[in-house]
């Protein structure tokens, strides 16, 4: 898309602290982190939310969520006294604010629920 923030940081129209890629999906530091570690992961391909997902994109899906997975186990947030959160905001009440699929990973401290 255009205009899609997310879009522009997947194609290399704008710079992102990259954590991750492959061909489907793609990870970057958060550039406000509420958290020690707080990474989004996106498809590459254009997706507005969660709202937009169908069965088909179960692979992707997969492909996102063991990446992160990944990454978790690599900064160390998968030890046993740690933990980490995969999260998605779907539309206002959430918080979304950028309409191209994300969840954030965010570990490295201790985090309420439910949330806020
Ligand atoms: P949402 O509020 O939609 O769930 O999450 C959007 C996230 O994108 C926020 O945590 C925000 O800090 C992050 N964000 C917004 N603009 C940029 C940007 O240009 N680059 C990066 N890396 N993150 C961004
Ligand atoms: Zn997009």
């Amino acid at each position: 898309m255009e205009d899609c923030l997310f879009c522009k940081i997947a194609d290399g129209r704008i710079p992102g602290k990259i954590v991750y890629e492959d061909k489907d999906v793609m990870a970057f530091e958060d550039i406000h982190p509420t958290a020690p570690h707080h990474i989004l992961f996106i498809p590459k391909r254009h997706i507005a939310s969660m709202a937009d997902i169908t069965p088909e994109d179960g692979y992707l899906l997969g492909k996102l969520f063991a990446a992160a997975a990944q990454v978790a186990r690599e900064r160390g947030l998968a030890a046993e006294e740690q933990g980490y959160r995969f999260v998605t905001n779907v539309g206002p009440h959430a918080g979304q604010s950028v309409f191209h699929l994300h969840f954030h990973l965010l570990g490295g401290r201790p985090f309420a629920w439910p949330p806020g």
